[in-house]
């Protein structure tokens, strides 16, 4: 392998998590990827190898401009539960973030929430979180990583990997490069990965599901002076996917700017969604064309758990794994959970199992899995049998009752939020709630319907 490709120095001989160095359980561990994922599996387990190498295509050079995934341009929240991993993974980090420019907001006080069945008032929800870009997110934990004296950070592009005797033999990259002395194998190359193929053909068949989708993120950076005085610091808003699958979310980041992003439920390679938009308060004079698009928001999970055996010295992690449609912004938080799960095996074993983690991920996958499922279920091209529509008419129910019941958007939000398991959408007390809101909402339209049938009764017949 060749040093001359080696960008970044690392400086310090800390362990961030203070980990005990338990003994070196790796000589060389080598990461396919430095998008999210990757930096953070390199911290957890900075403390137990030798030697880490993390192999990115692009440059991260500190002076350099960031470039990230196709996606991280477009608006990311890390849940309120992927803030507090994060934070328990790299104390004083949502700090140092605020300190970089990210915006604290409270989701009730500080959001206008809307969908078809209004505007959620304001009040003091208490979840509160913070907003950033996916730059600056990635940039402060992949900095953390290169900060670690056993780190060090390769710009190449991996081209191939060969497996031998159920392990990754070697790895091959651009420019001619092998390595083949790697103990562990830690891919995260994201949505670019691509490796159930070239696993079925060493472990046999691998299961994988998908929910498809047609959602196109269509996004702008707009220049915005952020006002803390004001209660409303950002939108979102629903679409109401039967009718209308024209969405929005725009969100105060640092650097005085706002991520507006309109998703477009059925969008086609045609379709001007911001078009629709022009008159919303944040986009009056804007320039609203050439957004970056993102298309092919699909949902698919390989289940390389499912595999009845496994590569010894290999682990995918991150969007590698699954990549889930983002309206519910749950993408960084199951990673984030992979890599608490990873460094957990870490401490607790002298050797991890790649086999068990590797199960585990899936598991991880089921909270998440479910939401993508109910977001594909509200969705008209969804063949819907009675019992789905039944599901999806009180789904929809839920998100129009979030607007005139408190305690409805609070249970939904900590829901999204991930603090509150998703089985608190099926207690009898919270369906009770919509069914009485539903209920009344329901009297009050058969009401002005007779007060407006009765006044029309009243006037004076001129014909
Ligand atoms: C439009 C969109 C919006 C999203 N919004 C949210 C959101 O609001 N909240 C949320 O939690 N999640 C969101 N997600 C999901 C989130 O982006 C991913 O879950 C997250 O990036 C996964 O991290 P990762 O490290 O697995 O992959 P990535 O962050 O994609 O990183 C992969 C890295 O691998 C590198 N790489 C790829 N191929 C190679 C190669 N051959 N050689 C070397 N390097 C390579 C890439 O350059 C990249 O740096 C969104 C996704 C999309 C598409």
């Amino acid at each position: 392998m060749s040093n001359a490709s080696i960008m970044i120095p690392s400086t310090t001989n800390l362990s961030i998590w203070g980990d005990k160095m338990a003994g070196m359980k790796y000589r060389h561990v080598v990461i396919l990827g430095g998008g999210f994922a990757g930096p953070l599996m390199a911290i957890a387990a900075s403390p137990h190898a030798k030697k880490i190498t993390l192999i990115e295509r692009y440059s991260r050079a500190p002076n350099e401009e960031w470039l990230g995934t196709p996606q991280s341009d477009h608006g990311h929240y890390l849940t309120k539960k992927g803030q507090d991993l994060l934070e328990k993974m790299l104390p004083g980090i949502l700090q140092e973030l605020l300190g970089k420019g990210a915006r604290l907001i409270d989701w009730g006080r500080n959001t206008s929430w809307s969908n078809h069945g209004g505007v959620t008032p304001l009040y003091d929800s208490g979840v509160r979180s913070l907003l950033f870009g996916r730059k600056l997110l990635d940039r402060t934990i992949f900095k953390k990583a290169t900060e670690l004296s056993n780190v060090s950070i390769m710009t190449a592009t991996v081209e191939k990997l060969e497996f031998k005797n159920s392990r990754v033999e070697s790895i091959r990259l651009n420019q001619g490069q092998v390595i083949t002395n790697a103990d562990l194998v830690i891919d995260t190359r994201g949505r670019m990965a691509k490796m159930k193929d070239k696993l079925e053909q060493v472990l046999g068949p691998i299961p994988e599901r998908t929910i498809k989708n047609n959602i196109t993120y269509h996004t702008l950076l707009l220049d915005h002076p952020y006002n803390p005085a004001v209660d409303v610091q950002q939108f979102f808003c629903q679409p109401d996917i039967l009718n209308n699958g024209i969405g929005h979310f725009a969100s105060p980041i640092e650097g005085n700017k706002i991520a507006f992003t309109v998703s477009d439920y059925y969008g086609d390679s045609s379709s001007r969604p911001f078009e629709t938009l022009k008159n919303h308060p944040w986009l009056r004079g804007k320039d609203l064309t050439n957004p970056k698009i993102f298309r092919n928001l699909s949902s698919v999970h390989t289940q390389y758990g499912s595999s009845q055996s496994w590569i010894a010295n290999y682990l995918l992690v991150g969007d590698a794994v699954c990549r889930l449609n983002p309206v519910f912004a749950h993408g960084m938080t199951v990673t984030l959970e992979m890599v608490m799960a990873f460094r957990q095996e870490l401490l607790k074993r002298n050797r991890i199992s790649t086999y068990r983690l590797q199960r585990q991920f899936d598991r991880l996958i089921r909270a998440p899995w479910f939401f993508v499922q109910m977001d594909s279920i509200r969705t008209r091209q969804n063949p819907a049998p009675a019992g789905i529509r039944a599901l999806r008419d009180l789904i929809r129910a839920m998100f129009f009752t979030t607007s005139s019941d408190r305690n409805v958007h609070l249970v939904a939000l900590r829901v999204i939020q991930r603090t509150t398991s998703p089985l608190a959408l099926l207690s009898p007390l919270f369906l009770m709630r919509i069914l009485v809101n539903l209920a009344a909402h329901r009297w009050a339209l058969a009401l002005s319907a007779f007060y407006e049938a009765c006044a029309k009764m009243k006037q004076p017949n001129h014909h």
